[in-house]
């Protein structure tokens, strides 16, 4: 399978263990789990990630079923078989609402301090609980998504104006929601039942050409 490696935190190229050093090390961010992302995401790899996934215990989050015409575009995890799995990524693509074009969501699931879904989402990171903590004692719950069943509350976060995102906690990991441009989180308020594809897969899932949202270094 294509895989490219690049760091979680700020998308950049990583150093691969050596002699001079023995883990993954980002030039910026020093030592953090390597990012892997797959270049075309299809049905064999997403069961290799999602078994990956699920050997550490992370959830692989995916709006299920997906929208009319929407597909899985794009995949990605942190972390190999040394550090173990420590977070997950999903993209799906489909119509933006209004027709206004091609629309994203990217599905993050993490563990504190890898720095992808505030990544993604565009707000301070690495870890996004001292932020939500503020949003959450401030505020009820924004969005309340059904994640593996479980009612899940979610917090509309901050981001930057060509993207919307909200953020939670499922299954003991960080859950982060992440939509491309901005309307497209109505997807999270008509679709808001997530399916952890470490559970099962679904075999009619449709996949698409890559998301330019999890994208890969040159
Ligand atoms: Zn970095």
């Amino acid at each position: 399978m294509g895989l490219a490696v690049s760091c979680p935190r700020c998308g950049g190229r990583m150093r691969p263990p050596g002699l001079a050093h023995s883990q993954w090390l980002c030039d910026l961010d020093g030592v953090v789990p390597p990012l892997y992302t797959v270049s075309q995401v299809h049905a064999e790899v997403m069961a290799v990630a999602a078994a990956k996934a699920s050997q550490w215990g992370v959830p692989l989050w995916c709006p299920w079923p997906l929208p009319p015409g929407w597909m899985v575009t794009g995949l990605a995890w942190a972390g190999d078989d040394h550090t173990g799995v420590s977070a997950t990524a999903v993209a799906c693509s489909g119509p933006a609402p209004l027709g206004n074009g091609p629309a994203d969501v990217v599905l993050v699931a993490e563990e504190p301090g890898v720095g992808l879904g505030s990544r993604i989402a565009g707000i301070p990171g690495p870890d996004p609980g001292p932020y939500l903590a503020k949003l959450v004692a401030a505020q009820g719950s924004h969005a309340k998504v059904k994640a593996a069943g479980h009612p899940t509350p979610m917090w509309s976060v901050e981001t930057p104006d060509d993207r919307s995102a909200y953020a939670g906690e499922a299954k003991g990991r960080w859950l982060f929601a992440v939509a491309f441009p901005a309307a497209a989180g109505y997807l999270l308020a008509e679709t808001p039942v997530l399916h952890d594809l470490t559970e099962w897969l679904p075999g009619e899932m449709v996949y698409g050409a890559p998301s330019l949202r999890l994208t890969t270094p040159d």
